[in-house]
């Protein structure tokens, strides 16, 4: 489904990935983790091409992600895209937040997207939040729109950047359990995170970058209960 293939992008001097290789197969779950710096943000830009590479080629189901135009457009509405911050229509009510790609770029007819619309906050378990705008709805509300908006676009694939880092504790796990649902419905997705328990339950794949390289990819359990590297043993040293 995603294929990359010796990639490589520097940022003037800093060489950010590193022949990066990597096949990721339709429903797989991958959480990427590793220290602040080591490139797991550019690489997961580098699919919708929000970051163009130096060297190497990346394709999405067999077709290369295109450099620019209407195929390059069309490219990124598969790809769902979650970050930090949630990035919602903050003058625009929750339901047309996530009506509002469907509509203007899909055509899809108006009653039509406002039914599926609905389906979608309902299935993030927000429906009833649906004539709110942004700034009413807590930290963990708002991500949630934020994952039903992409998931309005019906993508072939899901990426998250740290989809929980900006939210108060106790708005983590509604926001996760979105998620783990997500992967046990079989999206493809790739999840930048520092949430271990989500890694441990939904990851079928767990990545390890420092310093631009992939070190490690392997299943959850070995890789923590028994990482190759250093860097990796030092890594969960720190956060476990
Ligand atoms: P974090 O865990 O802190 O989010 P990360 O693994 O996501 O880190 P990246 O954001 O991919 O790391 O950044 C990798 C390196 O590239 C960092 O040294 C960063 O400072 C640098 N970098 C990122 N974006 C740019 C940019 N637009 N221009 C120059 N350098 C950049
Ligand atoms: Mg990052």
């Amino acid at each position: 489904m995603i294929s990359m293939k010796r990639v490589n992008k520097h940022f003037g001097d800093l060489h950010v990935l590193r022949d990066i290789d990597l096949e990721i197969a339709t429903g797989q779950v991958v959480v990427m983790l590793g220290p602040s710096g080591s490139g797991k943000s550019t690489l997961c830009r580098t699919i919708n091409r929000l970051e163009p590479v130096d060297e190497g080629t990346i394709a999405i189901d067999g077709v290369p992600v295109p450099a620019e135009g209407r195929a390059l457009a069309r490219l990124r509405s598969d790809v769902g895209m979650v970050f930090q911050s949630f990035n919602l229509f903050a003058h625009k009510t929750v339901l047309d937040n996530v009506m509002l790609a469907p509509v203007k770029v899909r055509r899809i007819d108006k009653t039509k997207a406002k039914e599926r619309a609905l389906a979608l906050l309902d299935r993030v378990g927000i429906r009833e939040q649906a004539e709110k705008y942004p700034a009413q709805l807590s930290g963990g509300q708002q991500q949630r729109v934020a994952i039903a908006r992409s998931l309005a676009m019906d993508p072939k694939v899901m990426l998250f950047d740290e989809p929980t880092s900006a939210l108060d504790p106790e708005m983590v796990n509604e926001v996760l359990d979105v998620m783990v649902n997500l992967a046990k419905e079989g999206m493809t997705m790739i999840v930048v995170t520092h949430e271990m328990g989500f890694a441990r339950k939904a990851a079928d794949r767990v990545i390890f970058m420092a310093d631009g390289s992939i070190l490690e990819d392997t299943d959850p359990e070995t890789f923590f209960t028994a990482p190759s590297s250093d860097r990796a043993k030092d890594f969960l040293a720190k956060i476990l």
